[in-house]
């Protein structure tokens, strides 16, 4: 079920340059949100911008949700003005995120996180969830144009998790891209095991893990952000092609099997 929600911010706070994150008491849609689901917010109570935006879910402390979001626009930028104090009026849990449940008689897969940029947003609740399933994932690669810009280390690191970095410019980690620093893994991971993928980032970066996933016969979930309307199935303005006719962004995803895009 959809709810819509006035939330309340406790805190919307710059963590570097033009990332921020917002605190959200909501009452209701925490309760039931998954990793990958997310919910679009009204970030003014006029008609400009006149929709709302879509953010994933980054983390989930009993009744406070946690949006991490980059200053891109307009709505980005009323809303990292917003104080703590003021509501935000908020729609979700809305799409469909990522399915961690194992199908009866499967085996654990070694699973990989990848984001980039602020695709790293909704794979830190996803990690959480997919430790308490007992599917923790043998590491999460993180990549950024620079050292500035690699978000939630600290936090992948508290989890326990093996963190790899991945810097355009070489100012941290690896020099190159992070689907580079995949190539790396997964060439000298020398598993027999099965590969599962799950990852948040630009297009463009998809692509390129659909390749060196095929090298590797791993299968990769990627949670897709293009532009939304409406965000509950109703426009149809977030359509993508797949080897399955044509699905709405907001309803049968954002997650999907990347190798089922067209
Ligand atoms: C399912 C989903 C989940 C998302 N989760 C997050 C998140 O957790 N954190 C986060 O920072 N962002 C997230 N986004 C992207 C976010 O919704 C957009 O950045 C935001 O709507 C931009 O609004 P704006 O008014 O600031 O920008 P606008 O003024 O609308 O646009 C400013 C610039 O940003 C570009 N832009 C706008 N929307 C997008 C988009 N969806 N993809 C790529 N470029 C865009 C425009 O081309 C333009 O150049 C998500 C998008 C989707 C679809």
């Amino acid at each position: 079920m959809i709810i819509q929600e006035k939330a309340k911010i406790l805190a919307n706070l710059k963590i570097i340059d033009k990332y921020y994150k917002v605190v959200l008491f909501s009452s209701q849609i925490a309760k039931g949100i998954q990793p990958g689901q997310f919910v679009m917010i009204r970030v003014t109570e006029t008609t400009e911008p006149l929709l709302r935006r879509p953010f994933s879910i980054h983390r989930v402390k009993r009744k406070k949700i946690e949006i991490l979001y980059e200053v891109v626009g307009r709505g980005t930028k009323i809303l990292s003005e917003k104080r703590p104090g003021e509501y935000l009026d908020i729609l979700g849990p809305l799409g469909n995120g990522f399915d961690i449940n194992l199908k009866s008689g499967e085996q654990k897969p070694k699973i990989l996180l990848v984001a980039g940029g602020i695709g790293v947003a909704p794979l830190l609740f996803l990690a959480e969830q997919l430790i308490i399933h007992t599917l923790r994932p043998s590491a999460i690669l993180l990549g950024a144009k620079t050292k500035r810009q690699i978000l939630c280390e600290k936090e992948f690191k508290e989890l326990g998790l093996d963190v790899k970095i991945s810097t355009d410019d070489g100012s941290k980690g690896f020099k190159g891209k992070v689907t580079d620093l995949l190539r790396d893994f997964l060439s000298t991971a020398n598993t027999q095991q099965r590969v599962t993928i799950y990852t948040c980032g630009p297009r463009k970066m998809f692509r390129e893990i659909s390749l060196i996933s095929k090298e590797h016969k791993a299968s990769i979930f990627g949670s897709l952000g293009e532009y939304l309307g409406c965000g509950v199935g109703a426009c149809l303005g977030c359509v993508v092609k797949t080897k399955r006719g044509f699905k709405r962004v907001c309803k049968e995803g954002p997650v999907f099997d990347i190798d089922e895009i067209v």
